[in-house]
């Protein structure tokens, strides 16, 4: 297994309103919805997310987003076109040995899923202690504490 530890990888936390979780809890549930007719807007939160925990550089992650997009089938609300292209990233991380991205914040081996999957409510959520760390659009890079 290749570690990810050569992307220089951080640890991650909800932005802007980070690091207060109870704030990204309040957030309203479905906050998807808003995307329902703005494709380009919901892929932007992938992209964002992308950029701003270093997986990509903002070209990079615009094509891989955008190409992974147009496999997916027409007349997806935004969202989820956006948690759908999130599921085939993670996987081809996966596949690539990439498998923190993007790192939980709370246990940096692994990694965060957007849950409920392919919900308008879905966040990015650890798997082991259920904490949804952040919205879709939402992470940004930490610098290591160590
Ligand atoms: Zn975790």
């Amino acid at each position: 297994m290749m570690p990810d530890a050569w992307l220089g990888i951080g640890t991650y936390r909800a932005g802007p309103r980070a690091p207060n979780v109870s704030c990204v809890m309040a957030t309203p549930g479905g906050y998807l919805r808003a995307f329902d007719n703005d494709i380009d807007g919901a892929l932007q939160l992938v992209v964002h997310d992308l950029v701003a925990t270093r997986a990509f550089e903002s070209s990079d992650a615009s094509r891989v987003v955008w190409e992974w997009a147009e496999r997916c089938a027409p007349g997806r609300a935004g969202g989820e076109v956006a948690l759908w292209v999130i599921d085939h990233v993670q996987d081809e991380f996966h596949e690539a040995g990439r498998y923190r991205w993007p790192a939980c914040p709370s246990h940096p081996n692994h990694c965060l899923w957007m849950r409920p999957a392919l919900e308008p409510t879905a966040r990015w959520t650890c798997d082991i202690d259920g904490e949804a760390v952040a919205d879709l659009g939402a992470l940004m890079y930490v610098e290591p504490v160590y």
